[in-house]
């Protein structure tokens, strides 16, 4: 399975053939993001609506998923609901594995089903089943019949769409395995779009792995590297949950829609709490030693007088953040049970709580009415919050429509664009300063984890906007890197530069291995030209004015600074977009 093209099984939904396609580009973009973006570039129609059946729904690996540890994501592309623009979003599970195993290096789907549909696809099959009776089933019903329908458990992986799919909402996510999810901008509707409603991807065929000493050396050194080092104990023990009550404490913790940056009853959802209290079991992604992924419990009355059932629901910081501090929800339990119903509705967590804490703010100020809202949401309140999820899910009404296509939209509609808490999408669980806010709303993937924005505010207090702004990009580049291959990000600090290329080097990957620094130039600046391309203008881009009225450990939040960099990272990134260009030329 080591080779220098890409072997990508290409899906018509639209009568349910396969073909599988090689495309050279391995030694120039790598695979994952850069082999996502290729693809995109040969596959996606820049001029075209999202939803447009021609459009390709993209899942990308790179050369080192299966050889080494933490090489465990897999990269979906894709034309967003949220802005009409080129996207990607990331997720582990076993989907990396599996398409390891099936032995392609990326699928794409292009058509769309004329029914409902479900896809199973191995090394040697493909098989697509009409699931018209699965509409509207919520992700965990659907999710066990999938499991009953397809064998092949512990090699399988189930990509799986929910009601928010279904109907087209820019914050239906993408569940990967239950735990994991491509969950931002989207993807859950392009599936919807194509009549998909799962995917399931067996890993059945095997791999050799290279002989000799080298490649076996090699895997102990990072296996160790990846479990003596401080990441284990951080990542495994309380997880990503333990940035509550650090950045609670540092007044960087988005509270009550950003109104507050700190709150001591935030203390009840920290992640030392969610451990004392709600903690069933870790759980990884296929191939990962540190296991970051904490379930915990919740439990629910269904009959009287004493009828319990109980279900269990993994957590980390973002959907703690979203559907805890953003709502003003400080007990773990009743954050376990919104995170519940948010996931049995296909939504994305962090968008969704987020776009309801808006809409609460909004409520509040009578910009719109129960008659919108149809439950009366109030902070703090999480039993109101269930149905308002369950009615976002579903797109129950026109307000509930609009608001899935995003908080900033159904705020240019209703009125209360100021607090919108918008960077680009909903924000990320980080108050930490002008650095992030920029980074999250200019950024590719408008994520936190785009570049380190938020660690670069902790770190710095001087307002030097061309050293920050080299920061993000510099960043991004290595960022960019590390998804091509298609590493975890939680192992950044261990795949470096020089060990990732001794890693592709023991697999035979040579060339690849010496053109790192280019390969990383140009896949950054490959994304971000199919991205100009589909329509993103960076300078257009609004940062509704709470961002500016934030107080963080650093004080008040520096509108010029905030101008100054927006400015100034929107030159550098259409600077990249361009670059691509003259480069091929
Ligand atoms: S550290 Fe967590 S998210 Fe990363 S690969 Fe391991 S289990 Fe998955």
């Amino acid at each position: 399975m080591i080779r220098d093209h890409f072997r990508v099984l290409r899906v018509d939904l639209a009568d349910g053939r396969g073909e599988v396609i090689t495309l050279e580009g391995r030694d120039t973009v790598a695979g994952g993001s850069g082999l996502a973006a290729l693809l995109f570039e040969k596959y996606g129609h820049v001029d075209k609506v999202w939803s447009d059946p021609e459009q390709p729904l993209i899942f990308a690996i790179g050369p080192l998923t299966g050889y080494f540890p933490l090489m465990s994501k897999t990269v979906c592309g894709f034309k967003s609901p949220y802005h009409d623009q080129y996207a990607e979003s990331h997720a582990g599970g076993r989907s990396a594995l599996a398409l390891r195993f099936a032995d392609y290096d990326a699928l794409v789907f292009t058509g769309k089903a004329e029914r409902l549909s479900v896809v199973a696809l191995g090394s040697r099959r493909l098989e697509m089943r009409d699931v018209h009776y699965m509409r509207g089933l919520d992700l965990q019903t659907s999710g066990k019949m999938f499991r009953r329908m397809f064998g092949g458990a512990g090699h399988r992986s189930i990509l799986r769409i929910g009601p928010a799919g279904e109907m087209g909402s820019a914050m239906a996510c993408i569940n990967a395995d239950t735990y994991r999810h491509f969950g931002r901008l989207g993807g859950g509707a392009v599936m919807g779009a194509k009549n998909l409603k799962g995917i399931v991807i067996q890993g059945d065929a095997s791999f050799d792995l290279p002989e000799g000493k080298t490649y076996a050396k090699l895997f102990q050194d990072v296996y160790k590297k990846l479990t003596d080092t401080d990441m284990m104990d951080k990542y495994h023990n309380l997880g990503t949950p333990v940035n509550v009550n650090v950045l609670n404490g540092i007044k960087a913790l988005p509270c009550r829609n950003l109104q507050q940056t700190h709150d001591e009853a935030m203390e009840g959802i920290s992640g030392e709490k969610f451990a004392e209290e709600a903690l069933m079991r870790n759980t990884a992604c296929s191939g990962c030693p540190i296991g970051c992924i904490h379930v915990g419990f919740m439990r629910e009355k269904f009959m009287e007088p004493n009828q319990y059932l109980y279900r269990q629901v993994s957590y980390d910081h973002e959907p703690i953040f979203a559907a805890g501090s953003m709502l003003g929800v400080t007990n773990a339990f009743k954050v376990l049970a919104l995170i519940d119903v948010t996931e049995k509705m296909g939504l994305d967590v962090m968008s969704a709580g987020v776009a309801l804490a808006w809409a609460t703010e909004a409520l509040e100020k009578g910009h719109i009415s129960e008659k919108e809202t149809l439950a009366p949401l109030r902070f703090g309140e999480a039993e109101t919050y269930k149905e308002a999820l369950v009615h976002l899910g579903r797109g129950e009404n026109d307000f509930y429509r609009l608001l899935g296509q995003g908080a900033l939209k159904a705020a240019k509609h209703y009125g209360g664009e100021d607090f919108a808490c918008v960077l680009g999408q909903e924000m990320g669980g980080y108050a930490t300063g002008e650095v992030f806010f920029i980074s999250q709303a200019l950024g590719f993937r408008h994520s936190h984890l785009d570049a380190g924005g938020y660690s670069y505010d902790q770190k710095h207090q001087d307002k030097d906007v061309e050293k920050a702004v080299s920061f993000l990009v510099q960043d991004e580049q290595e960022r960019v890197l590390l998804t091509s291959m298609v590493s975890c990000l939680f192992a950044r600090e261990v795949f470096k530069r020089e060990v990732l290329a001794e890693c592709l080097g023991s697999l035979g990957y040579q060339t690849l291995a010496g053109e790192l620094e280019a390969v990383s130039n140009r896949v950054q600046k490959l994304r971000w030209k199919i991205r100009v391309a589909t329509g993103f203008d960076p300078s257009a881009v609004e940062v509704p004015k709470r961002f500016t009225e934030v107080t963080t450990w650093k004080g008040k939040v520096d509108g010029d600074y905030l101008k100054a960099l927006k400015s100034d990272y929107a030159r550098r990134i259409m600077e990249m977009g361009r670059g691509e260009r003259d480069e091929r030329r």
